[in-house]
């Protein structure tokens, strides 16, 4: 995976002002207010960028370094980009950590010269670009959320604010300082802001840096309640945030540092939010970034969405469903009515196959409404963005259109659609909007509002008017060359310029009796290139005035227009936003009910008692890779009980290696995170009490980005399981301790599963090639063992892939050494070895003679000596230093 970088690099400090030109000096101004960001400056058609700016573009992006005047006696650097090609620069810039600021032109050179000829174009920043802030289509993931998340502990509780401004959500969720690292990853952040405090500090790092997200970190006073309250009242426009609900402290403030970055990156623009959602921690089931990356829920452990349960399951058609189910699966809930009704949703479509399959084509029509809204409303928008809401709102009606009328709780849709559904339908407002824009807005409008050409014609009378005269013109202009050519008997063309407008060109050679004074030729000479001549007519620049200023008059009423629609839509963002999130949940729960019919998929029975059962469990992702390869996959049962009232609540799990443990323990935990996230399961049936914590962890894979050892890891994620899970939790531990010597592992992994079997009494799984452990089925009251089912055929191993009660009897590691290809010669040498070793376990050590159970014991005394009489008769703290180097001496002199 690629690490994000935590410091963006920053900017150097800002060269001196002293002497420098009117335009280095506004770059300088403008440069001031986003230091730390790179400077993107608009000159004509480039954004230049200079000095220090100028050198990292240059090495970040492969553009070529140049320099331009000199400052202080020293060359600039500067580099440039051409103005169409940003977005992919910038894309590229965001995705190495950094930030840009973009400083645009706000006039024309035209405006600028009136204020007199030296007079320098106003520019000023209009944007700082970072990952968590952008909604460009191409600089954005169409199926993945992009969200700035904000972190803020106030008196012992953390808070996490998360903004997806794409959608104008806002979620804030209290929770305790353990929760954090979960909380925040559950969110799947591009970028977390942190007041600087919090950046320093260790235990906060760690659960920052698991989020993902590149790390910014912002003045400690711009976490200051009181303040932060205020910039988020101003953010809302609201005059008190006591109508959202009572926040907590932290809340306020991550809300706050939310606001405060907003407020710099967009210059002012307000975004539309919708009201913080607020959620305890306790909404939904916490998985932490360990847990995350060991199940590969949503990326794989090489940071890929292909191969993760998300990209197995996944079978949305739009890209709002897709985050939506992305959402659904990164941040099960936890409780069990909740649950139930999205798993009542799923059941319902899954029921009617031809009103899902309609309802798929219908959304498949349906664009990404939210993105297109909040361009729009953050004036970055353009005549695509309102077809984008045209065709949402329309896929709207037909898809409502396509439920039956019937509410009633028992034979219409469930609440879940029936929220869906009501979303969907379109207020006066949104339905004027369509219409509006369905008779206002061409059919496929070109991407900028700056060129014109997407109002419909008709649509508004002084629009035909400019444009008809500026038509009628140019037809005019098209007869002119005709009737030119026959006049002055010369082969003219009628061309077109900026600079010159139309005007009429022809050779040089055929020019030159043009060229000859004559009192009365109609042909006004303009300009002479090396081979043509170019002449305009008194017709010709009335014709040309007219078209340009029926032209700017036609650009000016559908900029009015563009403004009207992009005003209408920015009072109206709120209702298209719920349409926008409609539509992408009922794109989610049909694709759950495609995919549940697809693989088979059962309804999980969700309740409030600590059981666990599956009969018949698939792993997802595994099964499918196993089936596209043409084998069969072994479907497994697996019952635990929190309680221990109906069965175990710990097993241990042994088997050879390859033999589908780990497998096997991921499946379960998946399925967990599957019946939680209100999907079917892949499974013949599933009874599942809701689970608090899910941990799931591997003792294996160094971790050299964070400079520890296999082994400190592995103990420190232990520990993390050890002090947060609860008699609600599921954890799969896949063998822990292997990381150390033999006995030490073992004491371990023996230890660990004593502590979460008494203690934290959580469901577990425990895979571990340690048969010792399978000591503790007798030892403990709750715990079972399961084991891997392998058959030695012909001298070869075969995987049954079968989890069966008892433990293993052997590892058969030699025999996988010779599946696995290791020479002949070594397998046969080590199963020499193995055979001499196990003839020599004849006293074999028995559970009872591991150092493990001999530590109650007292400690034999050690056998005495001369040198042991000697040592016990100094008492070092009545020795002077002189004494204690001749003792010392004399304890050397002593032979054993
Ligand atoms: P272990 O953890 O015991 O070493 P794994 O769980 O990694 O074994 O499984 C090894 C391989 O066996 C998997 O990659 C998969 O191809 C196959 N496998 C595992 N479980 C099953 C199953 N239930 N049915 C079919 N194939 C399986």
């Amino acid at each position: 995976m690629n690490a994000p970088l935590a410091h963006p690099p920053k900017a150097e400090s800002l060269p001196s002002a002293e002497g420098v030109t009117p335009v280095m000096a506004q770059f300088l101004a403008a440069k001031a207010q986003a230091p730390d960001a790179i400077l993107f400056f608009r000159m004509g058609d480039f954004y230049e960028l200079f000095f220090k700016d100028a050198e990292i573009a240059a090495a970040a992006l492969g553009i070529t370094l140049t320099k331009r005047g000199k400052h202080q006696g020293e060359d600039i650097p500067m580099a440039g980009v051409p103005v169409h090609a940003l977005d992919g620069y910038l894309a590229r810039l965001i995705r190495q950590g950094f930030k840009a600021a973009i400083c645009e032109q706000l006039e024309a050179p035209s405006e600028a010269k009136k204020r007199g000829s030296k007079a320098v174009v106003h520019r000023d920043i209009v944007r700082v670009v970072t990952p968590g802030t952008l909604t460009e289509d191409s600089l954005l993931d169409a199926r993945g959320a992009n969200r700035l998340a904000a972190v803020s502990i106030r008196r012992g509780r953390a808070a996490v604010a998360v903004v997806e401004l794409s959608a104008g959500s806002v979620d804030v969720v209290g929770c305790s300082l353990e929760d954090l690292a979960a909380t925040l990853a559950s969110f799947r952040p591009s970028e977390v802001l942190v007041p600087d405090r919090l950046f320093s500090d260790e235990a906060a790092r760690a659960a920052l840096d698991g989020s993902g997200g590149v790390v910014q970190a912002l003045p400690q006073a711009m976490a200051e309640p009181v303040g932060a309250r205020v910039r988020v009242e101003r953010l809302y426009g609201v005059a008190s945030l006591d109508g959202y609900g009572a926040f907590e402290e932290g809340e306020v403030s991550a809300l706050g540092l939310i606001a405060a970055y907003l407020e710099t990156t967009q210059a002012g623009k307000i975004p539309a939010l919708s009201p913080p959602r607020r959620s305890g921690d306790t909404g939904f089931l916490a998985i932490d970034p360990a847990t995350r990356l060991s199940l590969e829920i949503d990326r794989t452990q090489r940071g890929e969405r292909d191969g993760s349960l998300l990209a197995c399951i996944d079978r949305t058609v739009t890209s709002g469903g897709a985050r939506a189910l992305a959402e659904r699966i990164a941040r099960p809930l936890r409780d069990p009515v909740a649950i139930n009704h999205g798993l009542d949703a799923v059941e319902w479509l899954l029921e009617r196959r031809d009103l899902r399959r309609d309802l798929r084509d219908g959304l498949k029509a349906a664009p990404d409404v939210a993105r297109a809204v909040s361009r729009l409303v953050l004036g970055r928008g353009g005549p695509r963005d309102l077809a984008a809401i045209r065709a949402g709102l329309s896929v709207a009606e037909g898809v409502a259109g396509l439920f039956p009328p019937d509410r009633d709780a028992l034979t219409g849709p469930p609440v879940r659609l029936v929220a869906c559904l009501d979303r969907l339908m379109l207020s006066p407002e949104t339905g004027g909007l369509l219409v509006d824009l369905a008779e206002g807005l061409v059919a496929e409008p070109p991407h900028l509002a700056r060129d014109g050409g997407f109002v419909a014609p008709g649509y508004r009378p002084e629009l035909e008017e400019a444009r008809r005269l500026r038509d009628d013109s140019r037809r005019v202009v098209a007869d002119l060359e005709a009737r030119a050519v026959a006049d002055a008997g010369v082969p003219f063309k009628i061309k077109h310029n900026a600079v010159l407008g139309y005007f009429l060109e022809v050779s040089a050679r055929a020019a030159e009796p043009l060229l000859r004074p004559s009192g009365d030729s109609p042909f006004i000479h303009r300009q002479t290139l090396a081979n043509q001549v170019r002449f305009t007519t008194v017709e010709l620049s009335e014709l040309d005035a007219k078209i340009s200023q029926a032209g700017h008059r036609a650009l000016a009423i559908e900029g009015e227009t563009f403004e009207t629609w992009r005003h209408t839509v920015q009072l109206l963002a709120r209702p298209l936003q719920a349409v926008a999130e409609a539509l992408a949940e009922l794109d989610a729960h049909a694709a759950l009910a495609e995919w549940a019919e697809e693989v088979g998929a059962v309804r999980p029975a969700v309740d409030d008692t600590a059981c666990f059962e599956v009969t018949a469990g698939r792993h997802p992702v595994v099964e499918a890779a196993v089936k596209a390869a043409g084998d069969p996959y072994t479907p497994n049962d697996c019952r635990l009980d929190g309680s221990g009232a109906n069965c175990a609540r710990l097993s241990i799990v042994t088997g050879p290696n390859m033999a589908g443990k780990s497998t096997f323990l991921r499946q379960n935990a998946l399925l967990v995170v599957l019946a939680q996230a209100g999907a079917f399961v892949p499974a013949k049936a599933m009874r599942l009490g809701v689970v608090d914590r899910l941990f799931s962890r591997v003792g294996a894979g160094d971790d050299l980005a964070r400079g520890r050892s296999t082994f400190m890891m592995e103990m420190v994620e232990t520990a993390a399981i050890l002090t947060q899970a609860t008699d609600r939790s599921f954890v799969v531990l896949d063998e822990i301790g292997r990381g150390t010597a033999t006995y030490d592992g073992l004491a371990i992994a023996w230890a660990v599963a004593e502590a979460l079997h008494d203690h934290n009494r959580a469901r577990t799984l425990f895979a571990t090639h340690y048969h010792e452990l399978a000591g503790l089925e007798t030892r403990l009251a709750h715990v079972c063992n399961l084991s891997m089912k392998a058959r030695e055929w012909n001298g070869d191993l075969v995987f049954l892939h079968e989890a069966a009660p008892g433990a293993a009897d052997r590892s058969y590691g030699v025999q996988v050494a010779k599946l696995a290809g290791v020479p002949p010669a070594v397998v046969a040498r080590a199963r020499a070895v193995l055979d001499r070793l196990e003839g020599e376990k004849t006293a074999a050590v028995s559970l009872d003679d591991l150092p493990l159970f001999a530590v109650t014991e007292t400690p034999a005394r050690p056998p005495s000596s001369a040198l042991h009489d000697a040592l016990t008769a100094i008492e070092p703290d009545e020795l002077s230093p002189r004494e204690a180097l001749e003792a010392l001496y004399r304890l050397k002199a002593i032979r054993p």
